[in-house]
């Protein structure tokens, strides 16, 4: 089943570039496995993935050591800074930095192991109570004051779009992030890596987001199936 919905997926991705007229290299795609088993990972892993995202510090320090080691681990949920330090050195990406305390905390952790940590500035595009993010008009600035601290290094935006029936109605939020993005680079153009990438688009509206610019579209549903918050692992 997950070979097949990952062949749907990269199927999808690649007509809605087509679409676009993007190259299908262009989008990179990363296998949301939150809350499934480490078979159904080994699983997308045998499939050719190696991007794999996780929301908890826990289940990924729980998950690195019983994955090849070539998988490259996103972590794409709110971090603590109290928990900065199991991950820094571990993961390939942290999607989900929304304050310069946050930041100065990767920063530390980062100079401590003689490391760099690429991050991703998140944004609340659509302004949503219930989200974590800053606002759009405050991620220029945020991006800014981070690129001035050691060990770590702004390479793009992310965003969760909000959840709607029909992934159409998300396309303006994408088009949101991607001006911002554009925006960004002109006000730092000594600074070219905080534009170059875009982590937008879920199960339910990732073709909206490749079509929209997205370099990486993160898929959990579409890929391992619905997930169940009983207890697992
Ligand atoms: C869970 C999650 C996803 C994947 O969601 P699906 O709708 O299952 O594809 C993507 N991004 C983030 C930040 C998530 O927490």
């Amino acid at each position: 089943m997950i070979r097949e919905n990952l062949e749907d997926v990269r199927r999808n991705l690649e007509e809605a570039c087509r679409k676009a007229g993007r190259e299908p290299s262009e989008v990179e795609l990363i296998a949301v496995s939150k809350t499934k088993p480490v078979e159904m990972l080994m699983e997308a892993y045998r499939a050719g993935v190696r991007d794999f995202g996780e929301n908890k510090v826990q289940e990924l320090l729980d998950k690195i050591p019983a994955m090849p080691p070539d998988v490259r681990w996103h972590m794409i949920g709110h971090l603590q800074r109290n928990k900065v330090k199991y991950i820094v050195g571990k993961v390939y990406l942290i999607h989900s930095v929304d304050s310069l305390r946050l930041a100065e905390e990767i920063s530390r952790e980062a100079v401590k192991q003689g490391v760099t940590v690429n991050i991703l500035v998140e944004v609340n595009v659509a302004q949503e109570e219930s989200k974590f993010g800053v606002a759009p008009g405050q991620a220029a600035k945020l991006a800014e004051e981070i690129s001035r601290l050691p060990g770590i290094c702004v390479r793009g935006l992310m965003t969760i779009a909000p959840f709607v029936e029909d992934g159409e109605e998300n396309r303006v939020y994408f088009q949101k992030l991607k001006q911002l993005s554009v925006d960004i680079m002109g006000k730092n153009s000594h600074n070219k890596s905080v534009g170059e990438i875009l982590s937008m688009g879920m199960t339910g509206d990732y073709t909206v987001a490749a079509q929209e610019g997205a370099t990486y579209v993160r898929v959990g549903t579409g890929i391992f199936g619905e997930r169940s918050y009983k207890k697992e692992s």
